[in-house]
């Protein structure tokens, strides 16, 4: 009998909609097309009202307009964190691509103005300045001119984040408050200003409809969900330091019920007084149990909260909001063998599947890259050796950018950085487009090995990764 994994389940019901198409897109089309059937949506209403257009500019025009207003709104569940939404289940594709449109709508909202009054310059210089002069001061488009302000702020503040000297979670305040504010001059802006869609006035009902569902979803995510996460609180089990600058969290469910989660997933833990607070920091499930509502982590040590790891107390309250991420062993399930590549912290959701691919008693070749600065940062060393005899076809490949005073028995070491001949040699030779490779580390290095596998012939859709940081 075959068996339906959680992973399979939720492909399957995602998958409904396509297979009545009797069109089989893979999982990163399905994606994408449904994120462009919502982002039409609205234009094809406003399209349905028959409108008729003086010239070819106007009408152009208004349907960027509409499909910029859609994609502002949609921002919101990109987002949100709604795993039990199939639309919206995979976070790191949703995050991407929230910031990947959020820097193009902040182009497109900030030259908004500028293409409306466009036109005037090919009548005089006059006619463009006294139209420009009449936006910019009319009443009616007041909202618009302060949401304009405020976005073109806001998209700056969100593309050079690392660049301000202010707390990540601070930022998120602001992000968060300050999007729900040009959202609400947005919406008035769109619904009483034309060239937005509303040549019938029933139209604005589709606009003051995303707005309620946009801030349902901020009250969802920041009052609703908070309070559900406060009902099945964690516990510290252990706290532990492990290398020279990472530890092991060990949390348990205080009423040791079930927790579900697959092998590369990852949650957000809370360990402040209350689930409202808006310090809650990603960490990758490393293991645990589902049964017993166990879970492990490796935190590396790298700024104020994981600075300050040893405050933490065993007994003491966790709030857990996940889990969430789409990596997991399912993933490369039909393929050839298997390679893990962990860049420091990265380790964490790797020893993950790692760990699940011992329980199944793989049996397939699966190989360990695992790159630090040195053999002091490196975690897990003594599992890793004995998974090299338990395991059927496992080994490890360590790499230390600072040469080593000391080996490691059973163990190879490199010296220098995880690079193509590294990944290269971490492959069965002739099989590389049969194998499917698991990535997590700092964003650099992602990218560097993402492009390093595929120019050795590792198909895209065989590379499956985790970046550290969204
Ligand atoms: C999906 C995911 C899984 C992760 N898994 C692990 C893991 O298993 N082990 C591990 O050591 N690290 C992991 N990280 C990184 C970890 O979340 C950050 O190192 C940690 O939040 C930094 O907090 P800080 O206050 O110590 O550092 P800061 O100095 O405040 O921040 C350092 C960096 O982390 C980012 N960051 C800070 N707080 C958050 C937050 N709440 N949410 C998102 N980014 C934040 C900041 O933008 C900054 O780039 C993961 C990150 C993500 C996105």
């Amino acid at each position: 009998m075959k068996h339906t994994t959680a992973l399979e389940l939720k492909l399957d019901r995602n998958a409904g909609f396509f297979e009545r198409l009797a069109f089989r897109p893979s999982e990163g089309q399905k994606r994408i097309l449904t994120y462009l059937l919502m982002l039409v949506a609205p234009w094809t209403i406003a399209s349905a009202s028959g409108v008729e257009f003086h010239d070819i500019y106007r009408y152009v025009l208004s349907a960027l307009n509409v499909l910029a207003m859609m994609a502002f709104f949609i921002q919101f569940p990109l987002a949100g964190r709604l795993r039990n939404l199939p639309w919206f289940a995979n976070i790191d594709w949703n995050i991407r691509t929230h910031k990947r449109i959020g820097k193009c709508l902040g182009a497109f909202f900030f030259l908004h103005p500028l293409l409306i009054v466009a036109p005037k310059a090919l009548l005089s210089a006059q006619d463009l300045q006294e139209s420009a002069v009449a936006m910019i001061t009319s009443a009616n488009t007041l909202t618009g001119v302060i949401a304009w302000i405020a976005m073109s702020v806001w998209v700056l503040m969100a593309v050079f984040k690392d660049r301000l000297s202010i707390r990540y979670e601070t930022w998120r305040l602001l992000h968060v408050s300050g999007f729900v504010v040009i959202a609400t001059l947005g919406a008035l802006h769109v619904t009483s200003v034309g060239s937005h869609g509303q040549y019938e006035q029933q139209f604005n009902l589709v606009w003051w409809g995303l707005y309620a569902a946009t801030m349902a979803l901020v009250l969802y995510n920041y009052l609703l969900k908070p309070r559900m996460i406060r009902s099945r609180p964690f516990e510290i089990r252990e706290i532990r330091k492990i290398s020279d600058c990472d530890w092991k969290l060990t949390i348990q469910s205080r009423s040791g019920s079930r927790v579900s989660f697959e092998a590369g997933q990852f949650v957000w833990i809370n360990t402040s007084k209350t689930p409202f607070n808006l310090e809650q920091h990603p960490f990758s499930i490393a293991g645990g149990e589902i049964g017993t509502g166990t879970l492990s982590f490796v935190i590396r040590e790298l700024g104020d909260y994981t600075s300050s790891l040893d405050s933490l107390q065993p007994g003491q309250t966790v709030y857990v909001d996940g889990p969430y991420g789409s990596m997991s062993v399912d993933q490369g399930r039909s393929s050839a063998g298997i390679t893990l590549i962990a860049g420091g912290a990265g380790i964490a959701p790797l020893l993950g599947l790692l760990r699940e691919l011992a329980k199944r008693n793989e049996t397939r070749p699966v190989r360990l890259v695992y790159g630090n600065r040195n053999l002091d940062r490196m975690v897990a060393i003594s599992e890793l050796r004995a998974l090299t005899s338990t395991m059927r076809n496992f080994s490890v490949q360590l790499v230390c950018n600072e040469l080593p005073e000391r080996g490691e028995p059973g163990l190879d070491i490199r010296q220098g950085v995880i690079d193509e001949s590294t990944i290269r040699a971490a492959i069965e030779p002739g099989k590389q487009s049969d194998w499917s490779v698991y990535l997590c580390g700092p964003g650099g290095m992602i990218s560097a090995n993402v492009r390093q596998l595929k120019a050795i012939g590792v198909k895209s859709d065989h590379i499956h990764f985790e970046q550290l940081a969204f």
